[in-house]
């Protein structure tokens, strides 16, 4: 049994709006039919990524609002939403930045936990997380698009939809400021994880400090030093070191990914079935996370959008063609001698993202095996 995948390819080979990738995603929405997952006055989060200053590969206001429009032409009430990954107030403005904003999406643009990035509710997960605190807004709303900019990511491999709900379905915060008790608890390892320094080796380059997304790391006197209990073992300041100086010990790939799983399955089990589409947008598809403080060029051509109701077929089929694209010069991938025939983002981050949609359908999230029709 396969799932079907809608497909709307990014190549515009005629001069007519409905070889638009604008027109292929107004025609993606209709095929998955929105009248039928949404009541009149439903309220419907539309989970993207805001991206960061400096990050500027987001899916843009125009696919936004074009999902937003389509949830109002069948009696819905969305809102753009995304959740606290610096300061709310600062988070809002980097979405101003990068042109997200009720004028240009046609809907509310909210912190979807709060502007605070506290209100959460603790929803049960599987084993190796045993729960999640899920963003008070996605919490409620009774129905879902998510949006995902697929991309690589520092710990994933991959970031796509099942990404975007796990760490970005999930609180910023905690009000104890107990980074366990909210996204942090996703990263980590458990106690038993620790980040090691080697200042022999640093020559103080400041990256790691300027990267590090809790203020865990701070200069003094010319030398860093690290809050051990702002830091969320999220790696960050290990993959842009230079020089090795800093080195992080954490719980094997295969739990991470399965946690990853785990996450994403704990956010959608608050919609009931049915009430959540996925729509992966392969453009821009750059080396890095939409967190980081740039965004590299993209490692491969710009491939489309995938849409369906089944997130691990979603996922699947975006990752393949990512997979299977050629890599493009001047980018990440040429420079670590990726050739055609390689798989791209794979082969370019070291880390197989497949790992947590195979841990998506190990949990039976939805299948592998798909179908494209394209649109
Ligand atoms: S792992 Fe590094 S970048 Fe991440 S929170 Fe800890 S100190 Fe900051
Ligand atoms: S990124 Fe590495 S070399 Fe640069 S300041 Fe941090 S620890 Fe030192």
């Amino acid at each position: 049994m396969e799932s079907i995948v809608y497909f709307a390819t990014a190549r515009a080979t005629r001069w007519d709006y409905q070889y638009s990738l604008a027109a292929r995603l107004e025609r993606m929405l209709e095929r998955l039919d929105l009248g039928s997952r949404i009541e009149k006055s439903e309220y419907v989060a539309i989970k993207t990524h805001f991206g960061s200053d400096g990050a500027h590969r987001v899916v843009r206001p125009l696919f936004l609002r074009k999902v937003a429009d389509a949830v109002k032409a069948v009696g819905g009430k969305p809102f753009v939403c995304d959740t606290v990954r610096i300061n709310g107030w600062d988070y809002l403005e980097v979405a101003n930045q990068n042109g997200i904003n009720p004028q240009s999406v046609g809907c509310p643009v909210i912190l979807a936990d709060g502007l605070f990035g506290c209100d959460s509710i603790e929803v049960p997960a599987g084993p190796i997380l045993g729960s999640v605190r899920v963003a008070s807004a996605i919490y409620d709303a009774p129905a879902m698009i998510v949006v995902s900019h697929c991309k690589g990511h520092i710990e994933a491999g991959y970031g796509g939809a099942i990404k975007n709900l796990a760490m970005g379905g999930v609180a910023g915060r905690h009000r104890s400021g107990d980074w366990r008790q909210a996204r942090g608890h996703l990263h980590a390892a458990g106690p038993e994880s620790t980040l090691e320094r080697y200042p022999e080796l640093c020559i103080m380059c400041l990256q790691c400090l300027h990267v590090c997304p809790t203020g865990a790391i701070s200069e003094v006197d010319g030398t860093l030093a690290t809050d051990d209990e702002k830091c969320w073992r999220c790696g960050r300041c290990e993959r842009v070191c230079p020089e090795g100086a800093i080195r992080l010990q954490k719980r094997g790939q295969d739990e991470f990914h399965a946690g990853l799983a785990e996450a994403a399955q704990a956010v959608l089990s608050t919609f009931r079935p049915g009430k959540v589409v996925f729509l992966n947008f392969a453009l821009e598809v750059q080396p890095e996370c939409d967190c980081m403080p740039m965004a590299d060029t993209p490692l491969v051509q710009d491939q489309g959008i995938f849409g369906g109701d089944d997130i691990v077929a979603v996922e699947q089929a975006t990752l393949d063609a990512i997979n299977r694209a050629l890599p493009l010069p001047q980018s990440a991938a040429a420079d670590r001698g990726i050739r055609p025939g390689q798989r791209v983002l794979a082969e370019t981050l070291g880390i197989d993202g497949q790992l947590h949609v195979d841990a998506a359908a190990a949990l039976g999230m939805g299948r592998r095996e798909y179908r494209l029709v394209e649109v």
